[in-house]
This record gives structure tokens, sequence and C-alpha cells, in this order.
């Protein structure tokens, strides 16, 4: 029984692995998840091409990283290629753990082959002859079926030394096992963890680009970033800019969960409207979309023709929907009580923010908050987001001040209805 495993505190790496294995439904392909690569063409295509006609290629393309912060990618692989040092290390970020995303875990199911065929290109590029996957602790039921890609793969000739024939194209990757701290999906945290150190964001710059793993010049890439690329070299720049917007090139994949008729995973162009994709997916009703998890955007039914795009609503993949019938309050209250489990406590207003913004959740949900505890939380949500060493701490207050902003009635009606007035009065004459 899975409680009795809870219970006893027993830790992940000791469930049965098929307890976490869960096949997500499709229900939308574009670009990347319409046709099959088969394996190797990549790699071709950029030998055909030669290694600076591929980064132009992938600088052409305009893709932007896909975990969120949307990065050019050519870019960095460019600054990385660039930069010197004793080795060169290409790492895939599959730590991903924002609640509400699920779409690497299919891709990582479904198309290894075409994001280790990513990792390799990147590696040829910038010049790195290791690689690693750091996965999320939660997917380590993949392990078996990413092992037997690489073996596949090394047996192909496509990883190893001498790659597709080629004297000095030598590549090989490591999978390495997360344990389970969301901060280990922020880049520099991860290397962190990867050099075997506690999870802790380091300060930058120096950027991974130059000063990644091991002190080593190191491209960190999302599973979708290494996969998207690899569709670029093999089918042209310009077949992936004509989908998406100007400024976001290509295609997205959502993970959409939450109150509609068919949750899973779509695949859309850039400049989808929010309204568009809670049609398609059979969402009525509706009282709030959350875009890119508890640090995303909270949006109203206001915001609803806004596009899915970097210079819109950008999202690292998830798409949480919420009825009329949901506690909006009670919503904000799960995402803020997230982060105060999850800040690594490095720095003090992060750790200790985040904490007094639950607490403060907590005392007008439970009816003991007045107006003024509504400007406290808008204070701290401020102090939080200004002063913290890392993106958690910068997104953490993300969900109560959107609340605050277009969900005011859901904090009012829990409000005491005592006056303070006269304490406060008295209260300032004391100061
Ligand atoms: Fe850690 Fe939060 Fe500070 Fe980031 S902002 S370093 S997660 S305590």
């Amino acid at each position: 029984q899975i409680t009795d495993l809870i219970e006893a505190d027993k830790p992940l790496n000791e469930w049965p692995l098929d307890w976490f294995h869960i096949k997500d439904h499709i229900y939308k392909r574009g670009l990347l998840l319409e046709g099959d690569l088969p394996a190797g063409d990549g790699l071709r295509a950029m030998l055909a091409r030669g290694r600076e006609e591929t980064l132009t290629e992938i600088t052409q393309s305009k893709l932007r990283g896909r975990g969120g912060a949307g990065f050019s990618t050519g870019l960095k692989w460019h600054l990385c290629q660039q930069a010197t040092g004793e080795a060169h290390y290409v790492v895939c970020n599959a730590d991903e753990g924002e609640p509400g995303t699920f779409k690497d875990r299919m891709l990582l199911q479904q198309h290894a082959d075409a994001l280790l065929e990513g990792m390799t290109i990147c590696a040829y590029v910038i010049g790195a002859y290791q690689g690693f996957i750091y996965l999320r602790g939660e997917y380590r039921y993949l392990l078996p079926h990413l092992q037997a890609t690489l073996l596949h793969r090394r047996k192909l000739g496509l990883l190893g030394t001498a790659i597709l024939g080629q004297t000095g194209f030598d590549f090989d990757i490591d999978i390495v096992v997360g344990a389970g701290a969301y901060i280990c999906g922020e880049e520099s945290a991860l290397i962190e963890s990867l050099e075997g150190k506690p999870g802790i964001p380091r300060s930058r710059p120096p950027f991974p680009v130059a000063h990644g793993y091991l002190g080593q010049p190191t491209v960190v890439n999302n599973v979708e970033t290494f996969i998207a690329a690899t569709h670029i070299v093999c089918n042209g720049s310009e077949w992936f800019t004509a989908a998406g917007t100007t400024e976001s090139t290509g295609s997205k994949l959502l993970s959409i969960s939450g109150d509609c008729a068919a949750p899973g995973i779509y695949e859309y162009s850039f400049g989808v409207t929010i309204q568009q994709v809670l049609e398609e997916c059979g969402a009525d009703n509706v009282q709030a979309v959350q875009v890119g998890g508890p640090a995303g955007t909270l949006l109203d039914q206001t915001a609803f023709h806004r596009q899915i795009a970097f210079e819109d609503v950008g999202t690292g993949g998830s798409f949480m929907i919420f009825n009329r019938e949901r506690d909006i309050l009670a919503i904000i209250h799960q995402f803020a009580a997230f982060f105060a489990h999850e800040s690594c406590g490095f720095c003090t207003p992060c750790r200790v923010g985040t904490t007094l913004l639950k607490q403060g959740l907590n005392k007008i949900i439970i009816g003991q908050g007045a107006r003024n505890d509504m400007a406290e939380l808008q204070r701290v949500s401020e102090l939080v987001r200004r002063y913290s060493h890392c993106g958690l701490g910068h997104t953490a207050a993300n969900p109560i001040l959107d609340g605050l902003q277009h969900f005011p009635q859901a904090f009012e009606q829990q409000l005491t209805q005592y006056d303070f007035t006269a304490r406060f009065e008295l209260d300032a004459a004391l100061q």
C-alpha cells in the first residue's frame, strides 16, 4: 500500500517502479510531435552542414529555451563554444518539477532518441566530450528505458568514440538522478547537485556557459529545447520560424490539467490564445488559469485573449485550469505552502518571507485577517521578489500578487468583521 510507504517514511528509491508509471495522453501534435525522426538523421544533417553552419541554423531559428526563461539557444551555444576551459560539458535539465508540468516525462519516454541527438549536436558545436541528463528523482522509473536508448545509440555508433566514423567526434552521456528538490531545476543549483553538493543556487555572473560544471564552460538546456534543436537541424530554420510569432518561433508543449474534459499534452504554435486552448481542451465555466506553474501568471477571464508567447504569457509548459467552484484563496495558499517548503533556505528574504506569506494567508483563510493583513502580504511579497537570491524567491510571491490584483474579493470576503481602526490609531499615536 502506498500509504504504508508514506507512513513508514520509505525513501523514494525503495518504492516499486511501476507505481510511478503514468501514460500521458497527447491530444494535439505540432512541429515536434507530428513526425518521428530516425535515429542519426540529425547528426548526419549536422555533419553535412558543418559545425559553424549548424550553429548559424540554430541561431537563425530563434529557438529560445523551453524551460521558461526563454534565453536564445544559439547565443548560449555560441557563448559556451567561445569560452575557454579544460573541457566543455552538455547538461540536459530533466528535473521537471514545476507543479502542473508533465510534458518532459512523455518526451523522455517517447522521444529519448531526439533528445540524445540534440545533446550530441550541441556537443559537436561547443566541443564537449561529456554530457549529463539530470533526471528528476520521481522519474527514476524512466532510467531503464533511457539507459537502453543510450546503449542502442552506442551500438549504432551515434555515441562514444568516432561518432558516425568521424575521427575526433567523441561524446557520451551519463544519467544522474536528482533527490526530489524543486530548486535543482534552477540551472546553477542543478550543477551544484551534479557535482555532489547541496543544490544551492550560485551567484551569477559568472554564468554556466563560462563557469558551469566543475568550473568549466557548460550548456544547460531543457529536454524540449534539445529535441527542438534536433528537428531544426533536420528540417532547417525556415521550417521552424514559419510557426509561432516573431519573438517566439516554433511550438510549445503544454501540460494541461485541472477542470477540463481532456487533460493531457497539447502542442501549439506560439501565439495561441488562452481562450483557444480552453476551448480545445473542453474547459467551461472557467474562473482562472495558472500558466507557467505557481511561479507563473494567474489569469482571470479578462486576460483569456492573451497569447502563449515569451512576449506575452510565457510558460515552461504548465497550464492549470480552475472553474468557478474552486476556492481561489485555497489555491493561492497551496502555492505559497509549496514555495515555503521548497525554499532552499540559503537567503533570508526567501527563507523567512515565504513562510511569512504562508502564515499571512493562513490568518486570512481562518477568518482572523484584517485589511492591513492584505497590505502586509503585498509588502512582504515585494520584499521577497526584490531581495531574494535566485529565481525561486523572485517568483515565489507571484500567485499572491496576482491574486491580490485580480481576485481581491477572494481575500476581502474572508476578512474579520472586527473593526481595528481605533486600535491602529492608538498604535500610530504611540509610535
Ligand atoms: Fe534558496 Fe530561496 Fe534564496 Fe533561492 S531565493 S537561494 S531558493 S532561499
